[in-house]
């Protein structure tokens, strides 16, 4: 998953933990479009022939066509060639617009095909499970969790972040950074328990040229990353797949169509804007506090 995950337990003990861990990375062998014999590896390379894959990754390839199809195409897991293309962690200049209009043709969750456990694509599209995989695995390791008599825990994949129980019979303080602040400044807090809160920020993998951020969230209409003034936006829910997914959909979307995404899941969302201003969705307001004294809401 290329990233640093993180389980503390408040109750339970070492062998949890393993098992834990274990399910992590089987997960990840699972998923992941670069491990060779994943179930994504495998469709990827069946030059468009039926794949049968295992019920879990059925399963979130469903989840995510649903987001897919509630945010009309916002958020759509057969983005790989655009993905791969702009490629930002690795990469320090934008491809031409010729390779962009080439990639963006195998870009259509709409072709993905999905009966059971058969799953096929289109041969040339890729997908790329990477805007939802370890919101879908937090929820996997809190199932393991539970289903082991584990009533307080935290797991964090590489800042998805899920809640297991409260904390002391009080809600747990969870911070939000504040965009590409090198000293991980806190801009405000949300008091819960019991939920998932995953935040997706154009500042989390990017790189600049020509004074422009181009970081690693795809609007997959145009091809380009997303580039409409949102830094960073944070999903409170209690599914962390669903928050996942939905962080990557509403920072494309932007606000207004962000929230209405949101409010169809029950998922309450803090966008932060490039000039500091931050929206709330209103069952937040309330359970809320702010670390920044000249933070601007709403
Ligand atoms: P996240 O950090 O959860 O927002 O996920 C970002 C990752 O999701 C990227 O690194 C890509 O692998 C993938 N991705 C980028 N744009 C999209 C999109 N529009 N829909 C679905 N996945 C995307
Ligand atoms: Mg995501």
């Amino acid at each position: 998953m290329n990233t640093v995950v993180t389980v503390t337990l408040y109750d339970g003990n070492n062998d949890i933990l393993s098992g834990v861990m274990e399910l992590c990375r089987d997960y990840e062998k699972m998923l992941s479009r670069t491990v060779e014999g994943s179930d994504i590896f495998n469709l990827n390379n069946a030059g468009g022939n039926n794949v049968l894959v295992s019920p879990q990754t059925a399963e979130l390839i469903n989840i995510s066509l649903d987001i897919s199809q509630k945010s009309d195409g916002a958020f759509d897991v057969t983005t790989a060639a655009l993905t791969e293309l702009w490629d930002v962690t690795n990469k320090t200049s934008a491809p031409g617009q010729d390779l962009i209009s080439e990639a963006i043709k195998t870009v259509d969750y709409k072709k993905i095909k999905i009966d059971g456990q058969t799953v096929s694509i289109p041969l040339g599209t890729k997908l790329d499970l990477g805007g939802i995989a370890k919101g879908y695995i937090a929820d996997k390791a809190a199932e393991y969790l539970k289903n082991n008599g584990v009533t307080n825990a935290i797991i964090n994949l590489g800042g998805n972040l899920l809640i297991l129980g409260d904390n002391n019979g009080e809600p747990y303080s969870v911070g939000v950074q504040k965009p590409f602040d090198k000293n991980g400044e806190i801009v405000l807090s949300v008091n819960t328990d019991n939920k998932s809160v995953v935040t997706s920020g154009v500042y989390q993998r990017y790189y600049t040229q020509n004074g422009k951020i181009y970081h690693h969230i795809i609007d997959p209409k145009s091809g380009y990353p997303t580039d409409n003034d949102i830094d960073s936006v944070t999903i409170i829910a209690d599914s962390s797949a669903v928050a996942d997914g939905l962080s990557t959909a509403c920072l494309v979307l932007g606000i207004e169509k962000g929230t209405a995404l949101a409010s169809q899941y029950g998922a309450e969302v803090i966008f932060i804007e490039s000039n500091g201003k931050i929206t709330l969705t209103d069952g937040l307001l309330a359970d809320y506090s702010t670390t920044v004294p000249n933070v601007r809401l709403k």
